[in-house]
């Protein structure tokens, strides 16, 4: 019986009425790093804690800080003419600001058991995640010849800019020819319970500020001017009809959006000289960012604006089908919840959206996630263990041999 296996059996009302079980190393971990005060960027001390770990596991340790901001990758490779497949295991360390102190029930940064749940910044959102990750590694590697690379990419910047984290890390394997295979982000997916949902996609993001020139004038002399808002007009209508994709089985159709219309001095006789929009792209991976460009300066030039357009692009769409990766995470999260977990696609960005163009399988595998972000973030302890099972599983499935 491994210690986990043995963990998982123990009776769970027993461990409830001690806060310091040894047989809780998930627990633990996660409250130590809870304990560390990383409020985005800063990464207080976690990812040395975890450096720590998993230099004793015989892990190469990179930090590839910048501008402030913490990177750890750290690689193991048992076997070094071997290195394939490479599976990456990642995720942040800061959190985000925890709001009024309080409204907390008890200190964010004080990691708090009440009623079999942990309470802190960061419980969820995703210390317990990375915890749950560097405990597995350590019963994997305490009793396996693992095959390939396993790394952390660990970072703390993806509360914030997200500018000098993972984005900036994942360049640094582009220039290095490194390409994985599989990568596991350990962000808060499960819905309602844990295992209930992996994400395999995310949307991608696609912005623009458009300004519209015309030339300003006197509202009786209209002759005499040009009304940016009048070519806008019909140009907007167009954009606003117009299907971009149908989506497909995984996604919803990519969907356009105008946040922002301005036009106008103020004044009520006065032809403005410009008009100002601005428009969102959610969109799914039936089309690519420069298609859509593409087809939005066909619509302004069919209609003759002149404009400038100032495009913001924060991140790509990326889906995994069915592959090893998802297979090994549905078999394991079978094995360790007795569910099958749902597919999804929704929500925000996240790192994986910087992974997945490597040319990873990805997937996001984590505790549910109703109190993210939230005062009085938490995660129930149950599930801190089975978290840390599952992702075991997975690398049993994907790096294990005899
Ligand atoms: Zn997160």
């Amino acid at each position: 019986m491994t210690l986990l296996s043995f963990a998982l059996s123990f009776p769970l009302s027993l461990c409830a009425m001690a806060d310091d079980l040894p047989l809780r190393p998930v627990l633990d971990l996660t409250r130590a790093l809870i304990g560390r005060r990383s409020l985005t960027p800063d990464d207080a001390g976690c990812c040395a804690l975890i450096g720590e770990r998993l230099q004793r596991l015989g892990f190469t340790l990179e930090w590839l800080n910048r501008e402030g901001v913490t990177n750890l990758l750290a690689t193991y490779c048992a076997d070094p003419a071997a290195p394939a497949p490479l599976l990456i295991l990642a995720g942040h360390t800061d959190v985000v600001p925890t709001g009024p102190l309080d409204r907390w029930s008890s200190d964010p940064f004080q990691p708090e058991i009440r009623d079999g749940v942990l309470y802190g910044r960061g419980a969820a959102d995703m210390k317990s995640g990375l915890a749950a990750m560097v405990c597995a590694v350590e019963r994997l590697l305490a009793d396996t010849k693992v095959r390939g690379t396993l790394a952390f990419l660990i970072t703390s910047d993806e509360e914030g800019a997200a500018l000098h984290g993972t984005k900036y890390v994942a360049q640094v394997l582009r220039e290095r020819g490194i390409v994985p295979d599989y990568a596991i982000v350990g962000e808060a997916s499960s819905h309602l319970t844990l295992g209930d949902r992996i994400v395999v996609g995310r949307r991608g993001s696609l912005g623009c500020n458009l300004r519209v020139l015309g030339k300003q004038g006197h509202v009786a002399y209209p002759h005499k001017a040009d009304n940016p808002i009048h070519r806008l007009a019909p140009a907007l209508a167009e954009l606003v009809a117009t299907e971009w994709d149908q989506g497909n089985a995984q996604f919803p159709p990519t969907s356009f959006q105008v946040s922002n219309l301005h036009g106008g001095t103020g004044a009520n006789n006065v032809i403005p000289g410009e008009a100002d929009l601005i428009f969102n792209f959610r969109y799914c991976t039936e089309s690519t960012a420069d298609e859509l460009k593409a087809r939005v300066f066909a619509v302004l030039d069919h209609h003759g604006l002149r404009y400038d357009a100032q495009w913001w692009h924060t991140g790509e769409p990326f889906l995994t089908r069915h592959g090893a990766l998802i297979a090994a995470a549905e078999s394991s999260i079978n094995e360790v919840c007795g569910l099958s977990p749902e597919h999804f696609t929704g929500g925000g960005t996240s790192d994986a959206r910087f992974l997945a163009p490597l040319g990873a399988e990805v997937v996001e595998i984590g505790p549910i996630n109703d109190s993210i972000h939230k005062i009085d973030e938490h995660v129930r302890i149950d599930d801190l263990e089975r978290l840390s099972a599952i992702y075991e599983g997975v690398l049993r499935r994907l790096h294990g041999t005899r």
